[in-house]
C-alpha cells in the first residue's frame, strides 16, 4: 500500500486534468504529444521543429536548455539564451513548451519563459527541488528515476502536490535493467499501475526508454494502447547531428508519420489526437540567422 494521500485515486473516475496552456490539457480524452530535440541548439533549429510539428499535429514542444549530462565535458545546454529561443517559438507559434529544471535557482526564470517544468530522471528524488516546485506556479512533468520503484515515483509526486502544486504529470521513461541493447527498459506495467493507483496523468517517453530511433514507433503505439495520456518524443531536423541523444532522435518527417500512425490506436482505446493546436503562425516569419 502506497501512502500517497494526495496522489492516490480515491475512486475509479477520479482523474486530474492538467492544463498545460489555455488550449492544451493532459489527462482527458485528447492525447498530449510533446515533440522536439533533446537540446535547444539554435533559433533556426527550433523554428524548423515548431513549423513542422505544429502542423503534425503535436500539442507541445520540448527542448532542454539546462542539460544533465553524464560527462561534465559534454555540452551543458544553452541556458538563458536557449530559454529565450523557447519563449520566442512559444509565442510565435502559440504552442506550449516544456524544458528541464535542474536546480531551485532556475525555477523562476524557467517558469517565466515556458509552460511546464520537467524534472529529469536524475532529479526525481531531489527533494528540495520537488518541494520548491510546489510553489512554481506551473505544471510539472515528473520523470521516473533511473532505478526508481513505482512507490518512490508516486511519493516524489506527493512531494510536489503536498507543497502546493496540484498539476503534476508522471512520465515513464524506462528503467535500468541488465540488458543494455535498449538504453533502458520501458515499463508499460508501471503505466497501467500508475493509472490505477493515482489520479495524475501519465505520459510515456519512448525515446529515452529505447535509445534507438528505429524502436521508437512500435513502443509508442504500445504506450498509447496501454492507456498513456500522452507522449514526449525526441526529434530533430537533422537527427544524426543532434548535440545530445542523436541515436534516438527521429527525423521530423518520421515524427509526423508516427503521430498519424497513432490515430487508429488512439481511437481503439477511446482517445483522440487533436488537430486544432498550432494551426498557424501568429506573426510573420522572422528572418532566421543561423
Ligand atoms: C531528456 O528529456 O532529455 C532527459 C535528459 O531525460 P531523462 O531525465 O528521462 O533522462
Ligand atoms: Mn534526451
Amino acid at each position: 500500500m502506497i501512502n500517497a494521500q494526495l496522489a492516490a485515486k480515491s475512486h475509479p473516475h477520479h482523474q486530474t486534468i492538467v492544463n498545460i496552456s489555455k488550449k492544451v490539457a493532459c489527462g482527458g480524452t485528447d492525447l498530449v504529444i510533446i515533440g522536439g530535440p533533446c537540446t535547444v541548439e539554435s533559433t533556426e533549429q527550433m523554428e524548423t521543429v515548431a513549423q513542422t510539428l505544429a502542423a503534425g499535429p503535436i500539442q507541445a514542444l520540448r527542448g532542454g536548455v539546462y542539460k544533465p549530462r553524464t560527462s561534465p565535458y559534454a555540452f551543458q545546454g544553452m541556458g538563458e539564451e536557449g530559454l529565450e529561443i523557447l519563449a520566442r517559438v512559444r509565442s510565435r507559434h502559440d504552442i506550449p513548451v516544456v524544458t528541464e529544471v535542474m536546480s531551485i535557482s532556475q525555477i523562476e526564470l524557467i517558469a517565466a519563459h515556458t509552460d511546464m517544468l520537467q524534472v529529469g530522471s536524475r532529479n526525481m528524488q531531489n527533494f528540495d527541488l520537488l518541494k520548491a516546485l510546489g510553489q512554481a506556479g506551473k505544471p510539472i512533468l515528473l520523470k521516473r528515476g533511473l532505478a526508481a520503484t513505482i512507490e518512490e515515483f508516486v511519493m516524489a509526486a506527493e512531494y510536489i502536490l503536498s507543497h502546493g502544486n496540484p498539476d503534476v504529470i508522471l512520465c515513464e521513461r524506462g528503467i535500468r535493467s541488465f540488458d543494455n541493447y535498449t538504453r533502458n527498459v520501458l515499463d508499460l506495467g508501471a503505466v497501467a499501475a500508475l493509472k490505477q493507483i493515482t489520479h495524475l496523468p501519465v505520459i510515456v517517453d519512448p525515446s529515452h526508454a529505447v535509445g534507438k530511433r528505429e524502436l521508437v514507433a512500435p513502443v509508442t503505439r504500445a504506450a498509447v494502447a496501454c492507456g498513456a495520456d500522452g507522449l514526449i518524443i525526441e526529434c530533430h531536423p537533422e537527427p544524426e547531428k543532434s548535440v545530445s541523444d542523436a541515436r534516438q532522435a527521429l527525423s521530423l518527417e518520421d515524427m509526423v508519420n508516427l503521430v498519424h500512425s497513432l490515430k487508429p490506436v488512439a481511437a481503439a482505446v477511446g482517445r483522440n489526437i487533436s488537430e486544432t493546436i498550432g494551426a498557424g503562425l501568429k506573426s510573420a516569419p522572422v528572418c532566421l540567422v543561423a
